[in-house]
């Protein structure tokens, strides 16, 4: 079944999807391709965009536990994610 809502939290049984509706678990997802409804999609490509320059910025951090690199790869990951979302990085 294709998943029409995209995931942000995960209590059990239901969860709040990326545009605030509360769904079952089972209708939700965190693939690009398989989310449908387009709130939940523009927000989980902005959370991937702030979740890879957070990452960026805690990896540059002086005494951080991630390295620059692991923290570049990171966030190009979730950049990717974010594009594949509809998001421009
Ligand atoms: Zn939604």
């Amino acid at each position: 079944m294709a998943s029409a809502f995209g995931l942000v939290g995960d209590l059990p049984g239901s969860v709040t999807a990326g545009c605030g509706l509360r769904v079952p678990y089972a209708m939700t997802s965190g693939r690009p391709d398989r989310v449908t409804c387009l709130a939940c999609r523009e927000h989980a490509g902005r959370e991937h965009l702030r979740f890879a320059r957070e990452v960026e910025r805690l990896s540059a951090a002086p005494g951080s536990v991630i390295g620059a690199d692991q923290g570049k790869l990171a966030a190009d990951r979730h950049r990717e994610l974010a594009r594949r979302f509809g998001q421009n990085p």
